[in-house]
């Protein structure tokens, strides 16, 4: 069977540490994967692994066929809450914005182009009415939209998004997890870490749980079952 995304014996250490050893699983655009397994299981490493932000030291990452040696603007990661610094002034457009500079260039001109895919992608996330306000001021699940915004107007596939549901209120939590179903079937690949196993399998079609290693790969249900 051929996947779009196929990670294959991924290997990555930090100083003294082997954070991931030989992580292999490959899937595709539609799915939404649940990262699990105990703090320092290597969660967040995998995530910045994929999305170039952490060298390998050994495996291969290919997408739709073709190697990724560093960065792909096919992947958008989505840090940590506790990983953003808050007190940054920027607006939800502003931030949205970021998302075109792989095509612009840093030093670029902004195109009517531009303008049109960072409309395009606030409009999908329901974003326009707040389009001029600071980041620091929204809710939670406001904040999670804008990056996730910002990850529409890179034109990414695949979003990398580390713990996307600690520290948000029920009602946030379920509007992302409607978020994620309807991304994932508007056709990306949804790759997350999530620490709560109860609700993983309601809110993921697949799951990796990793400890260093892969302990275990497949559908959610499966993998996070209570035989298991
Ligand atoms: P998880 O997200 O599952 O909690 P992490 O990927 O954050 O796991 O960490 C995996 C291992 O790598 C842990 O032992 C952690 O202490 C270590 N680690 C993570 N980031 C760094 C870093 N920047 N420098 C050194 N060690 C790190
Ligand atoms: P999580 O695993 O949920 O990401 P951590 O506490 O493991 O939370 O990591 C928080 C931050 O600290 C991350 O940026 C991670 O890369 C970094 N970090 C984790 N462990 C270490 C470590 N042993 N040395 C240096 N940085 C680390």
């Amino acid at each position: 069977q051929h996947h779009e995304l196929v990670i294959d014996s991924l290997r990555v250490h930090y100083r003294n540490t082997l954070a991931l050893d030989d992580v292999s699983f490959a899937t595709s655009c539609g799915n939404r994967v649940a990262l699990v397994g105990p703090n320092g299981a290597g969660k967040s490493t995998l995530l910045k692994a994929i999305a170039g932000l952490v060298p390998r030291s050994a495996g291969s990452i290919r997408w739709r066929g073709a190697a990724v040696k560093k960065w792909s603007r096919e992947f958008a990661y989505l840090p940590q809450r506790e990983e953003v610094d808050w007190s940054f002034p920027i607006t939800v457009r502003g931030l949205v914005e970021m998302g075109r500079y792989p095509q612009t260039g840093l030093f670029g001109r902004f195109r009517a182009e531009d303008d049109a895919a960072v409309d395009k992608a606030l409009a999908s996330l329901d974003l326009v009415d707040l389009q001029h306000r600071q980041i620091r001021e929204l809710s939670g699940g406001q904040q999670q939209r804008a990056f996730l915004a910002r990850a529409l107007a890179q034109e990414a596939h695949v979003l990398l998004l580390d713990e996307p549901f600690t520290g948000l209120d029920r009602n946030a939590s379920k509007q992302l997890g409607e978020l994620l179903e309807r991304l994932s079937h508007e056709g990306r690949l949804v790759i997350a870490s999530h620490h709560d196993l109860n609700s993983a399998p309601r809110l993921f079609d697949e799951a990796l749980l990793l400890k260093t290693r892969p302990i275990s790969f497949g559908a959610a249900s499966e993998v996070l079952s209570p035989k298991n």
